[in-house]
């Protein structure tokens, strides 16, 4: 006997795909699309500035075509650490040492030298300066793992850091390096991120993806950063992907429009045991601040390769969408997988079973996030409403964060944002639930709400005759919707 409902007609949690050498291809990305992308990740860790330009336009033309709002998501690649070149792989063993040296050009031979010394350089040159003996140090995605045992600085070549191996394996070129104990002097940004967000948001990316997140003030930087490059208010998404991320989540929260759960990277700053922890806290906190929030990494690994997911893959997407993310991503499984539409469908299939089912369990309303005692009471009367006549709700919003805030209820019906700005319904493309219309600037609140009932009807989105949930207000400020209304749309105004 199964103990599950229909899956929900219409998927609510948003689908996150990275693209890459197989998504570039127009009809792929335009096969993805259809099948179900909402947000297109680029990212910048694998994109030349002309990638940057192509993919914005091509994310942008086929969306169109498709009649669909898509976000675009530009992913920055933040201070990663690497190891340098190597002619061939280190063959790493227990007891070994790998001395670091502090040299980004040198090119490692892959022979040791006497007493299984081998050597290696580093794209971070000032590691020397941070690391301390008997930190962690961890290699590529944390296969390997060994102990800094000596840090020679000041000599007349480049500095070096000693590392004992404790877990072995192959260390190729450019592998990552993560030190979850060491305080790291890196910037926010590197030369690379600042070129990359200029050209991103020149090229009119919707969201910019801060990765390494550690404080606001590594938000703050980047903040600056889009507000010299006038393009202050795009939304920004905090990479949590570091111990320090998740002990300063509460102040990030206050300066962020999103959070990734980047468990890539997260699951090797962290004893890897932790991750479904932090990934719950990390979603609560987040829905509670009205902050989108997206569950990254690794989420249908194995359709890299295989048309079909595991079993623990699908309970992950399954789970996450219970834990009450916004949205899942995909990253090589869209970006150079062999299954790239499989794996969008898989994820929609998924959702939707989740969604329609006894286990999706709706936020208690008093969790709401509202930024005035007007909005937090109409907010909460509406969405109140809608669970009790169970009809979608239409929120007039400017800046897409009322429809936000609306949709952090989880209204099994949806959200119909109505906006006259289309970057903002590109971006609520992220947000769990919310479809957009996009409407001419209308003075007058009785003209304004006949428009959109009309806009929801012309698109097919509600039926002359049904019951919907109003929620407006008539300032662009935030926290000034103060007004709510259950009512037949009528469609009157509908030719
Ligand atoms: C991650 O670490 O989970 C992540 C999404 O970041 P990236 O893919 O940029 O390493």
């Amino acid at each position: 006997m199964s103990t599950d409902a229909a899956p929900s007609a219409v998927r609510h949690t948003r689908i996150v795909a990275t693209i890459g050498p197989v998504s570039r291809d127009p009809e792929v990305l335009k096969q993805l699309i259809q099948a179900g992308v909402d947000v297109c990740r680029i990212n910048c860790s694998h994109a030349s500035a002309e990638a940057i330009r192509g993919d914005v336009a091509r994310i942008r033309r086929t969306a169109m075509a498709c009649g669909k709002n898509v976000a675009v998501l530009l992913d920055l690649q933040g201070p990663k650490i690497r190891t340098g070149k190597v002619q061939k792989p280190l063959p790493l063993e227990r007891g070994d040492v790998l001395r670091v040296v502090m040299d980004s050009a040198l090119v490692g031979t892959g022979e040791p030298e006497p007493g299984r010394v081998f050597v290696v350089g580093t794209t971070w040159t000032r590691m020397s300066l941070d690391v301390l003996p008997g930190e962690p140090v961890l290699f590529a995605d944390g296969a390997l793992l060994g102990q800094v045992v000596a840090v020679r600085q000041g000599g007349a070549g480049p500095d070096e850091v000693d590392i004992r191996i404790d877990v072995g394996g192959a260390l190729g070129s450019n592998k990552g390096i993560n030190m979850p104990e060491t305080k790291i002097q890196a910037p926010a940004l590197t030369e690379k991120d600042l070129h990359d967000v200029a050209v991103g948001v020149e090229a009119g990316a919707d969201y910019v993806a801060l990765s390494f997140a550690r404080s606001a003030d590594d938000v703050n930087m980047l903040r600056a950063e889009l507000q010299r490059l006038g393009a202050g208010d795009v939304p920004i998404v905090a990479k949590i992907e570091k111990p320090q991320g998740v002990a300063n989540i509460d102040e990030i929260l206050q300066v962020v429009q999103g959070i990734m759960v980047a468990r890539g990277d997260l699951g090797v700053e962290i004893p890897f045991e932790q991750v479904p922890g932090v990934q719950k806290m990390l979603i609560e906190k987040a829905n509670k601040a009205g902050v989108l929030v997206i569950t990254a990494t690794q989420m249908l690994d194995s359709m890299e390769r295989n048309p079909r997911p595991t079993r623990a893959e699908i309970t992950d997407v399954a789970n996450a969408i219970l834990d009450g993310t916004d949205a899942v991503m995909l990253s090589g499984e869209t970006a150079s997988g062999n299954w790239p539409i499989e794996a969008v469908s898989v994820m929609d299939r998924i959702a939707r079973q989740v969604e329609g089912s006894e286990w999706f369990r709706l936020p208690p309303l008093h969790h709401l996030p509202a930024s005035s005692v007007a909005e937090g009471t109409v907010l909460r009367a509406a969405c109140y409403a809608v669970r009790e006549v169970s009809a979608p709700m239409v929120v007039f919003t400017w800046t897409g964060a009322t429809a936000i805030k609306a949709s952090k209820s989880r209204p099994r019906q949806g959200v119909f944002a109505i906006t006259h700005n289309h970057q903002v319904a590109d971006r609520l493309a992220m947000a769990w639930g919310v479809r957009a219309v996009t409407l001419p600037v209308i003075e007058g609140t009785d003209e304004l709400i006949a428009a959109g009932e009309k806009a929801l009807i012309d698109a097919g989105f509600v039926q002359p005759g049904a019951e919907v949930v109003l929620l407006a207000g008539r300032a662009p400020m935030r926290g000034a919707t103060n007004m709510m209304k259950v009512e037949v749309v009528d469609g009157r105004f509908h030719r």
